[in-house]
């Protein structure tokens, strides 16, 4: 049950808004809330093309595709999930009825993962749109316009993922192929439990920010009413996804229709508003633009390269015997949490020599970062033995490079999605984001079935070559992308205005 606010609330937002020091402490129960959400995820995430191929016997290209679909669908619902917090649910509801839908995922995968695998995964992907782009949203809540901490807010918040996303990707995926897969899905669903568990304790601290939309506009039992009419509406809709997900031909349909609605609109919405903002708005969906091509390039890892690592690659770095899938999984997360505060403190080192780069450039800088890493996985196949196994060390090497790229682009783009956008739209603008990540999955997806060698019974060395070609093809594609933007960057920064 929500509390109407009073002027006290109105008052605590003030207060939230002026802390004092470097971080508000509501961003420390968001990211600890978001650390074991993303945990949940990413360990089902590692887990899906293994327990696909391994348990339900798909094909690496039917494997390939299906988990593209799935990606694809979890950040497209991120953008029904912002829409309904924005126009309906509020932040808060909208969170934690998506937390409650992936937990109850979770656990049937734990009870029965492969009769009621599409299932889980169903309930899974409704439940991560109402929690993820919500939950980042509200870190953007914490913030005055124009305040100069938040990118540093946004850099910790993404810091948060990651250690989930390690923790996650490791222990799922090392306990499912090790012990059992039903105990490795029921670790997502207790997780998930606590980050729930946590948002509820701590949501009191937020004031009044995450409240429903329309608590000053209708009384509360419509309020009700709304509300269910919402839950109700996702439950049904989860049958659907399920048909969706399953044959993933769908997905395609699925994918033409959607962007372009809610391109639609976007611009629709956009009328409503100055000139100004409308620019700004178009400034972030040039990012936007740019980002999916930006993920279907970096979200190989979960797909590609997660079968390149099964395949293709020997157990040891850096003289340490490790399973390249847990180094998959991992290592992008490790340099994350590694690099983050370097990259924040050079920033500042930059700025205070009047060098730092605009937020267009950084993003061009994100395309040259991931280029480079692409030319990196090309290059593992001149380490290669004669059956195809290549090097460990150059693969982990290249995840270093891919994510100096990332950490040039993702939590840079959460952070100007709350500043580009009037406040009524920031729930949308956040979920088209997270579209624009659905996209990129999505092509993630094709692409890497595209590399896959197409060879029955093909020799891992086959699959090294098709890989490693596709490889380089996308190092040359990310190339071009960063080179464009970098060069259209004076027109983009004109259309943000005062934002930077
Ligand atoms: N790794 C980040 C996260 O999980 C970004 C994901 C994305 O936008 N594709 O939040």
């Amino acid at each position: 049950m929500e509390v109407v606010p009073t002027l006290a609330d109105e008052q605590s937002l003030e207060a939230i808004q002026n802390f004092q020091g470097k971080y508000p402490k509501q961003l420390w129960y968001l990211f600890l809330s978001e650390m074991w959400e993303r945990f949940a995820f990413y360990g089902m995430r590692g887990m899906l093309t293994i327990f696909m191929v391994g348990q339900l016997h798909l094909t690496d290209k039917a494997a390939n595709l299906q988990y593209g679909a799935t990606q694809a669908f979890v950040y497209t619902l991120a953008f029904i999930g912002g829409l309904f917090a924005d126009k309906i649910l509020g932040f808060r509801k909208s969170i934690f009825w998506g937390g409650a839908l992936m937990i109850v995922g979770s656990f049937i995968l734990a009870f029965s993962p492969a009769s009621l695998f599409y299932i889980g995964i169903s309930f899974t992907i409704v439940g991560t749109g109402f929690f993820k782009p919500n939950i980042s949203t509200m870190v953007g809540s914490l913030y005055k316009q124009g305040d100069p901490r938040r990118d540093a807010g946004f850099g910790l918040f993404y810091s948060g993922i990651n250690i989930g996303a390690l923790l996650g990707g490791v222990l799922c995926v090392y306990i499912g192929k090790h012990y059992s897969w039903n105990l490795a899905f029921g670790l997502a669903g207790i997780v998930m439990s606590i980050s729930l568990l946590i948002f509820i304790f701590t949501k009191r601290t937020l004031g009044p920010i995450g409240l429903s939309p329309l608590r000053d506009k209708f009384a509360p039992s419509k309020i009700t009413m709304y509300d269910i009419m919402v839950y109700g509406g996702s439950l049904l809709a989860i049958p659907l996804i399920l048909i969706l997900v399953s044959n993933s031909e769908y997905t395609d349909y699925f994918m033409y229709t959607v962007g372009p609605l809610t391109l639609i609109y976007i611009i629709y919405e956009s009328f409503k508003y100055s000139a100004v903002e409308r620019q700004k708005l178009l400034a972030a969906m040039i990012f936007i633009i740019f980002s999916i091509f930006f993920w279907a390039f970096f979200e190989q890892a979960g797909g590609s390269l997660s079968l390149f690592a099964e395949h293709n690659l020997t157990d040891k770095v850096m003289g340490m015997r490790i399973d390249p899938n847990v180094v998959n999984n991992s290592s992008n997360s490790v340099f994350v949490i590694l690099l983050s505060p370097l990259v924040g403190l050079l920033w500042l080192w930059l700025s205070k020599r009047k060098l730092e780069p605009n937020t267009v450039v950084k993003f061009g800088l994100g395309f040259l970062f991931v280029s480079l890493s692409f030319y990196v996985y090309y290059y593992t196949r001149f380490f290669a033995d004669a059956n195809g196994v290549t090097s460990l060390n150059i693969f982990t090497f290249a995840y270093l490079v891919s994510t100096i790229g990332e950490l040039c682009l993702s939590p840079i783009g959460l952070s100007i999605m709350t500043t580009l956008s009037p406040k009524p739209l920031h729930g949308v603008m956040m979920g088209m984001w997270f579209l624009a990540s659905a996209y990129g999955q999505y092509a993630a997806g094709l692409l890497g079935a595209a590399m896959s060698t197409e060879k029955v019974n093909a020799t891992l060395l086959d699959k090294l070559n098709a890989y490693t070609e596709g490889y380089k093809n996308l190092a040359l594609y990310a190339l071009i992308a960063g080179v464009l933007l970098i060069a259209i960057s004076p027109l983009v920064r004109k259309l943000m205005h005062e934002v930077h």
